[in-house]
């Protein structure tokens, strides 16, 4: 094997959201970074890809806390991104909440007294119910200091055991009010009893401060992140896929990849599923409870996107997202839902068509999915660096998934199969296989009320050259992954120091 000539201060493997942020930071405290990504795109759900000169996201349909002075603004602005990024402020409603059994279609609004305003007419008796629970989404969010880039310690245990169903039973007798604030819980995978609040609390919150679109595709976040990495003088590499770990007196002394080649650091962040890392590194290093109780941790499920080219001029655009769910009641279960009833929710966005406005040129539909679905064709492997075919029967599979999810949405978008010119299908197996999640789970392991800080795991590791990062650690999300990589970060740095250049970017922008 070839070693790579140089030597660096951190290898980051992976360069999802997690790793670039963490690169670029480590970069600007003058350190030599590496980048290594398995793909043949950087950015892990950042990326996006082009269907008939169309382009979709694949995990980015919109970001929150991006208003002037917001928390992932002063984040983007101390990355030196935030002014390179063309983001568009989502209309006041920004999420519309339906249900089967229900006529209204429910606004979830952006800014606290709009929210309240917004719904109200809907719901007249429960003034004082929104009040309180945006009141509590600002109080829970100040339990994790970082998200509005504070130091401190927070109060964390005193929120961590109240679970999502728990809070909403306690906040108003409505069951339609309540299913209407937990309509978009595809946000984050929420399952009544075992999601806590402060999960809920952490996703929804940026939205209600600023919710906005990348009109040209979540990937112009992890561009500018390479871009500005490179200009401070890091390296990074795509189709480089880290396979083996070398060991020396209890510290990683390289990484060897794909390639044949050997990466040499005195530290390595890893963004990739916390499960792998560890296997990776080996049980031996690690104390034992720690590394089974990660290979045991449940992980949240994964998802089937059915993206629609549609033809010009025939489907009207609207800019807010609708999520639906089949009731009032299924709402709290979606997540776990059962064959028969699929799709029992769904979340559309549209993207505009800029030559012709005021119509969309394409629409995405979400719903869950999970692996065991897609089990019968789980020894295949696609993507762009390692082709490889899933057969007739499986394309027949997405055809009837992307069939049954259209016909549900034509509902709310009438003449939508009339417009529809071409479908492309992503199921578990293209998560899987384009970010190397377990099984392909959406949002990295389930955070369980029950026992959340079974469901903790820490950056820095036991492995004293080795931290972690991404989704698969702290909070997923745009916003969730940033502050988590500054975690990360932090625990090689120092929080104050970091704090300080943070704000002190605000200031100057
Ligand atoms: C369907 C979907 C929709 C979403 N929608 C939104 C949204 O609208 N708004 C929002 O804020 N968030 C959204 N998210 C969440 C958000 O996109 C993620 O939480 C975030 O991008 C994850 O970042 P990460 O750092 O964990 O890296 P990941 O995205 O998990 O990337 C990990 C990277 O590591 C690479 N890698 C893995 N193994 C190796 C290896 N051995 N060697 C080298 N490289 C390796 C992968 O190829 C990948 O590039 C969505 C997620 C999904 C799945």
């Amino acid at each position: 094997m070839s070693p790579d000539s140089s030597k660096y201060d951190v290898v980051i493997v992976g360069s999802g959201l997690g790793g670039l942020v963490t690169a670029v930071t480590l970069a600007k405290e003058g350190m030599r970074v590496c980048v290594l990504e398995k793909n043949n795109q950087f950015g892990g759900n950042l990326q996006t890809f082009a269907r008939h000169k169309k382009l979709f996201d694949t995990g980015v349909h919109y970001i929150g806390g991006l208003g002037k002075g917001q928390n992932l603004y002063q984040y983007f602005s101390y990355l030196g991104i935030m002014q390179q990024l063309d983001v568009e402020r989502m209309p006041t409603v920004f999420d519309r909440i339906t249900f089967g059994d229900q006529e209204a279609v429910f606004p979830i609004a952006q800014g606290y007294s709009a929210f309240v305003d917004y719904l109200l007419p809907y719901f007249p008796k429960e003034r004082k119910a929104l009040q309180q629970y945006v009141e509590d989404l600002d109080y829970v969010c100040h339990a994790f200091p970082l998200y509005y880039v504070e130091d401190g310690d927070g109060y964390k245990t005193e929120v961590l055991h109240r679970s999502v169903k728990a809070y909403f039973a306690d906040l108003t007798a409505d069951e339609k009010l309540r299913a209407v604030l937990v309509g978009n819980n595809f946000l984050y995978a929420g399952e009544d009893d075992k999601t806590p609040f402060y999960v809920h609390a952490l996703a929804l919150n940026s939205y209600l401060l600023g919710a906005y679109r990348c009109p040209r595709g979540g990937s112009q976040i992890s561009k500018a992140l390479i871009k500005e990495l490179r200009r401070l003088g890091g390296v990074a590499f795509k189709r480089e896929e880290v396979r083996s770990v070398t060991m020396e007196a209890g510290k990683i002394a390289q990484v060897g990849t794909s390639s044949g080649k050997q990466f040499v650091a005195d530290l390595f962040v890893m963004n990739i599923d916390p499960k792998r890392a560890l296997k990776l590194v080996g049980r031996e290093y690690f104390r034992k409870p720690f590394f089974d109780r990660v290979q045991q941790l449940p992980v949240t499920t994964s998802a089937c996107s059915v993206h629609v080219v549609l033809k010009p001029n025939s489907i009207p655009y609207e800019a807010s997202n609708l999520y639906y769910h089949d009731s009032i009641a299924s709402v709290w279960g979606a997540a776990r839902y059962s064959l028969e009833d699929w799709p029992s929710m769904f979340m559309l966005s549209m993207t505009a068509d800029p030559q012709n406005p005021g119509y969309a040129d394409t629409l995405t539909l979400l719903s869950y999915m999970h692996f065991e679905e897609v089990a019968p064709w789980g020894d295949t492997h696609n993507t762009v660096v390692k082709p490889g075919s899933r057969g007739e029967e499986y394309s027949c599979f997405k055809a009837d998934r992307a069939h049954l999810l259209l016909e549900k949405a034509t509902k709310f978008i009438p003449g939508l199969g009339e417009a529809t010119m071409h479908v492309h299908v992503s199921t578990p197996l293209s998560y899987r296989d384009y970010i190397g999640m377990h099984e392909g789970n959406l949002y990295g392991h389930v955070k369980d009320v029950e026992d959340p800080l079974k469901t903790f795991i820490s950056p820095k590791t036991k492995v004293e050259n080795l931290f972690l990062t991404g989704h698969g650690i702290y909070m997923h999300g745009i916003l969730g992954v940033t502050v988590g990589a500054i975690a990360t970060c932090a625990e090689i740095v120092g929080k104050p120091t970091l704090l300080e250049k943070i704000k002190a970017a605000q200031d100057n922008d």
